[in-house]
């Protein structure tokens, strides 16, 4: 018998039976590969197996916000940070892993718990009751992701088809870009960027010219939607095809020439911080280099920074924002959690750090403890918050962590210093949280500096 059931043994539900194990909990792991099936990415039955890099990206935790998490996921006893740490390999700045050492070592560790069982079977359906962490990630099996559907609306766990660029609103050169909305309806809700023919002409062709990622052979029968069109192939139908699709100009005057421009390009706003902005209408295949490159070139953007680049992949996640409470609970579900990437947070690092959160949610409810959220200017606290709530829900799609999901910060600062203010901000709040009344205090935390 077990306190809690996890579904997926990726790197959501190990972080998160290893958690709720330290915990004094009793948890049953139920985890496909090894019982005879296997995801379309996965090669092993490994816990934790890194499907394609076996990078966990940058660990510079004072200038950079997956750095920071991965410093606050370890302030917190993480195994999967813990595993990583132990099979690193040189990679410069970043954390990357001898990814075979590293998911036998997580493997190892969860089989060595006297509190976790591993089950190698498929789970098809959602519990009728007991507490329960749903981590079956961006591949789950088709029938959980259809019992998931039923729950959710079928239109709730969306099918990942393509994602445009999203760019940091401190990086747009607003003396380029202006503030309109089109026939100037419902406010000035759009970042306009606007471009002249010879402008236009020039981007259409460097789209079309720029290198593409290609399909994988498995993800060739996925169907992606018209309205979900990349932009090159867009392009590649004919050069005014943009201009009378996500760029056309009409019904915007630019306020510097009292005119409509030749074509423009919107950013809309992203979360409801309003530090990030999406590209409309520029979802890509593009290389991510030549996306950088090419996307440069639009008038306003030629400092752009991208808290994500444009991409196509399968991958199934929930509408998190209006479907899970504060806590990761389902709302029409609550004693069913949802962590890792099906939650639409992207990557390695982000998945287990939701995995940590649900677990410990999951722990407190179980054992009867008050357990408040970390604060949104942690890492945790901020991929949580847009996870659960600050994110627009229709709009919503996968996201790594940035400085963007965190609260500006106040006031006139140099660039330089801007990535320091936000990480020591980060330090002094995860401090006060581990040390606050309503949290689970463990015998392995509090050591941040
Ligand atoms: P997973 O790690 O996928 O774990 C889910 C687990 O659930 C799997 O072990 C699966 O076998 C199991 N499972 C599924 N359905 C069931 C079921 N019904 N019953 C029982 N078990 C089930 N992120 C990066 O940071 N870097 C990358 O380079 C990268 N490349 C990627 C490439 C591809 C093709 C894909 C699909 C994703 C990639 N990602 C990458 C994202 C990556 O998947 C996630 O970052 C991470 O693995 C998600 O963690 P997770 O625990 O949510 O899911």
């Amino acid at each position: 018998s077990h306190d809690v059931h996890i579904i997926g043994g990726g790197l959501a539900g190990s972080e998160a039976a290893w958690q709720l194990a330290k915990a004094g909990l009793r948890v049953r792991l139920s985890e496909m590969r090894g019982g005879g099936d296997m995801t379309p990415a996965h090669e092993t039955d490994r816990l934790a197996e890194m499907v394609c890099s076996n990078s966990f990206r940058s660990d510079d935790a004072e200038n950079n916000a997956v750095g920071l998490l991965h410093q606050e996921m370890r302030a917190l006893g993480s195994l999967i940070m813990s595993a990583a740490d132990q099979h690193r390999v040189p990679a410069g700045s970043a954390l990357a892993v001898d990814r075979e050492a590293f998911a036998t070592e997580v493997c190892a560790r969860i089989s060595a718990h006297p509190n976790i069982e591993v089950v190698r079977e498929r789970v098809d359906s959602l519990p009728v009751s007991g507490l329960t962490i749903v981590a079956t990630g961006p591949l789950t099996a088709p029938g959980l992701a259809d019992a998931i559907a039923k729950v959710t609306g079928s239109d709730a766990l969306a099918f990942f088809d393509a994602v445009a660029p999203i760019v940091h609103r401190d990086s747009i050169d607003m003396d380029v870009c202006w503030m309109a909305a089109r026939w100037d309806k419902g406010g000035k809700d759009y970042i306009n960027c606007p471009m002249d023919k010879v402008q236009y002409d020039a981007f259409v062709a460097a789209l079309n010219e720029g290198e593409k990622t290609e399909f994988k052979e498995w993800e060739k029968d996925t169907p992606y939607f018209e309205g979900c069109m990349p932009i090159e192939v867009m392009a590649s139908r004919g050069v005014e095809t943009l201009r009378y699709g996500p760029m056309k100009g009409v019904g915007l005057d630019d306020p510097r020439t009292g005119r409509w421009p030749y074509a423009v390009v919107q950013l809309r706003q992203d979360n409801a911080l309003g530090t990030l902005w999406n590209m409309v209408g520029f979802q890509t295949k593009l290389k991510h280099g030549e996306q950088v490159r090419i996307f440069r070139t639009i008038p306003g953007l030629e400092n752009a920074e991208f808290a994500r680049l444009g991409g196509i992949h399968r991958n199934s996640f929930i509408r998190s924002p209006e479907l899970l409470d504060g806590e990761l609970r389902l709302k029409a579900m609550p004693y069913v959690r949802f962590a890792g990437q099906i939650t639409g947070c992207e990557g390695y690092v982000e998945s287990a750090a939701i995995g940590l959160l649900a677990a410990r949610f999951a722990a407190a409810e179980a054992q009867g403890r008050a357990l408040s959220a970390p604060p949104s200017e942690t890492a945790l606290g901020a991929l949580l918050g847009h996870i659960t709530g600050g994110a627009d829900a229709e709009t919503y799609q996968p996201m790594n962590v940035n400085f963007g999901l965190m609260p500006p910060i106040e006031g006139r600062t140099k660039k330089a210093d801007r990535k320091r203010m936000y990480t020591d901000r980060a330090r002094a709040a995860l401090k006060d949280w581990l040390g606050s009344p309503d949290r689970h205090a463990g015998a392995d935390e509090g050591g941040i500096a």
